[in-house]
């Protein structure tokens, strides 16, 4: 496994950490307000991603970099508009954790655009050599290039 594989998935363990971490505090503190299904299925969603980076599927590959990149602007957005809200204290435990939730995303998005990362993921066609990120099938289980047509 490359070493930019290694630092996506490590990386995404320690977001899916700190995201059940904060589920267990907001379970914690007002368990009638926690939202424990969207919390589950951010886990749920987390944990499948980093399961198909360790068994090369280029639909997790696909996924980690859009969920990455997504999930980073909605949390940058939000913790700016916590931190401009006088009653949220910068320090409190929730604030610290998604903090640490949103940090490792740029890592996993990066770490995925690497050409170690996308040799991992069998995205280089096997006709030219270039490489491609663009689907086949639904699942992404066949790749297709973009400038030789060959699917693989
Ligand atoms: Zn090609």
């Amino acid at each position: 496994m490359p070493v930019a594989v290694v630092l996506a998935s490590s990386a995404l363990s320690l977001t899916i950490a700190a995201r059940a971490a904060l589920l267990i505090v907001a379970m914690a503190e007002v368990p009638a307000e926690a939202p424990i299904i969207q919390g589950a299925l951010q886990l749920g969603i987390g944990s499948l991603i980093l399961c198909g980076f360790l068994w090369r599927q280029r639909l997790a590959w696909q996924w980690g970099r859009v969920a990455t990149a997504l999930g980073f602007v909605l949390l940058a957005v939000m913790l700016f508009a916590l931190g401009r809200a006088p009653s949220v204290r910068w320090t409190s435990v929730p604030f610290l954790l998604t903090v640490l939730q949103a940090a490792p995303l740029p890592v996993i998005f990066f770490a995925l655009g690497t050409e170690s990362a996308c040799d991992w993921f069998r995205l280089r066609c096997a006709t030219c050599q270039r490489l491609s990120s663009v689907s086949a099938d639904f699942l992404f289980t066949r790749a297709r290039c973009l400038w030789c047509r060959t699917t693989w």
